[in-house]
């Protein structure tokens, strides 16, 4: 059996792509490696999304998501794609279980934490070290904890931290945040979060768990211990293009290139969200996209002779 069309990834770009691919009867199929939702499953509130007047939570809005795009016959699968053939007409999408054939391919991979680096980073991962202040923030109730960035991640963990743990500080590495207005004046009149300016972390300590990480002033050059019981790392995000790499073109900072209908330079194969290089990631974008990509690949379907 041939699809006419598989999805790889299922965020909000993804599930909105197979939403308006199997509206248009097209055969879908979409492709998840772990839970759905992706980065949006991670946020706690998300209140920039339309039609919510009340804050909606990610994994609600995922499972909204992924039911709506059920209910009009997309497929979901829940495993992982280890490698994508895309040039031959009919396309090969492997996954650990399976080899599905395809007229197209839609990339919605999205992306995943950056990482700082550290040797104590990768030992204490789990251990006090997360990525995700929403899966892991409990844990710290009543506790210290560091948050390190300066974007809307960063300072949004900070502010939902701050409702659990004593104390909160944000080390960033400049002296401004790069954080949307609104959720730095919110952290600027948070009073359990500290803002510690123009600092970068050079180490992690602790035996058995995080105990405290080391900063350095990147002005001062002066070093300084936080004593802290975890931290998360909200540095941003690095897009998923293993799959794809020396196949699809990409920009310089890793992102697929597309055009403006989501294309890549290849026949068939759109991309969509955050792994898409692009000026604004966000939901609502990401789901934008994932429209435009099926609308996309409807056109192409129903015009080429695979
Ligand atoms: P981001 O916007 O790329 O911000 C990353 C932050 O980490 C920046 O402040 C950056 O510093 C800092 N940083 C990067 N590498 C670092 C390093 N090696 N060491 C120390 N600091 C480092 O990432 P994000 O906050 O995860 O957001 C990703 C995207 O999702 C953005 O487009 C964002 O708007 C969107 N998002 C939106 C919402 C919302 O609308 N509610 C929530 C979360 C995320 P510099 O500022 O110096 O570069």
């Amino acid at each position: 059996m041939v699809y006419d069309v598989i999805i790889v990834g299922g965020g909000p770009a993804g599930f909105t792509a197979a939403l308006y691919s199997a509206r248009a009867n097209l055969k879908t199929l979409l492709i998840e490696r772990m839970f759905s939702g992706g980065q949006m499953a991670t946020t706690e509130v998300m209140e920039n999304y339309p039609g919510f007047e009340d804050p909606i939570n990610g994994i609600e809005l995922a499972m909204r998501m992924e039911n709506q795009a059920k209910k009009f016959g997309a497929e979901v699968l829940y495993d992982e794609v280890v490698e994508l053939e895309l040039k031959e007409s009919i396309k090969t999408v492997t996954t650990r279980k399976t080899v599905f054939s395809t007229k197209s391919v839609i990339l919605a991979m999205g992306g995943s934490y950056r990482r700082l680096g550290l040797d104590q980073e990768n030992r204490l991962m789990g251990r006090g070290v997360s990525y995700c202040a929403t899966c892991d923030g409990s844990f710290y109730r009543d506790m210290t904890v560091a948050v390190i960035g300066g974007g809307d991640t960063a300072v949004e963990d900070a502010n939902y931290l701050s409702r659990m743990c004593k104390k909160v500080y944000l080390v960033h590495r400049r002296d401004a945040l790069r954080a949307v207005k609104s959720l730095q004046d919110e952290v600027f009149h948070n009073k359990k979060v500290e803002i510690i300016w123009d600092s970068v972390v050079e180490d992690i300590e602790g035996v058995e768990a995080v105990e405290a990480i080391r900063i350095k002033n990147v002005k001062t050059e002066k070093l300084s211990t936080l004593k802290i019981d975890g931290v998360f790392v909200a540095i941003g995000i690095n897009p998923n293009t293993k799959l794809v790499e020396g196949v699809i073109e990409l920009s310089e900072s890793g992102h697929i290139l597309t055009d403006e209908n989501m294309n890549t330079k290849i026949p068939r194969v759109m991309a969509c969200g955050d792994i898409r290089e692009k000026n604004l990631r966000q939901v609502i974008t990401a789901a934008a996209d994932g429209a435009i990509a099926a609308y996309s690949a409807e056109r192409q379907v129903d015009s080429c002779d695979c």
